[in-house]
């Protein structure tokens, strides 16, 4: 950090009272509590088959639109991932992390194919333009 940086820094320190300085603490907190994530545009999925267990096969992601009885169904169980291409003398650490980054470019794929579903099917059949004109 430059001088410079730290004198900004010293000057934007603010001394207030203790019951000042508490009460900020108290606004910044309950703003962080009212705080909630963006929305996704994917629903929490329904599975068919019943909840959790090995007997779920399908995973149901529903337009939530009233009355629409669009759907896409996901297959729980996608199979292997891709082999996995290893430098010689990699460790187990490099392994786990390999199968990591697979299971996680699967999954972002995945989440990333719905949401590519739910914007097209917001657009074409509710005339809804999910991506709030930043396409
Ligand atoms: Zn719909």
């Amino acid at each position: 950090m430059l001088d410079t940086e730290l004198d900004d820094v010293v000057a934007s320190l603010r001394f207030g009272s203790v019951a000042e300085d508490w009460a900020a603490l108290l606004a910044a907190q309950r703003a962080a509590e009212g705080a909630q994530p963006p929305p996704s545009l994917v629903p929490a999925p329904v599975f068919p088959q019943g909840p959790g267990g090995r007997w779920c096969e399908v995973a149901r992601f529903e337009c939530q639109r009233p009355g629409c009885g669009w759907a896409v169904e996901l297959d729980t169980d996608p199979g292997p991932l891709p082999a996995l291409v290893l430098p010689a003398g990699c460790t187990p650490d490099d392994v786990s992390a390999a199968i990591s980054a697979g299971a996680e470019a699967r999954a972002t794929e995945q989440r990333e194919a719905l949401e590519r579903a739910f914007r097209e099917h917001l657009r074409e059949v509710h005339a809804e333009d999910p991506s709030g004109g930043a396409h």
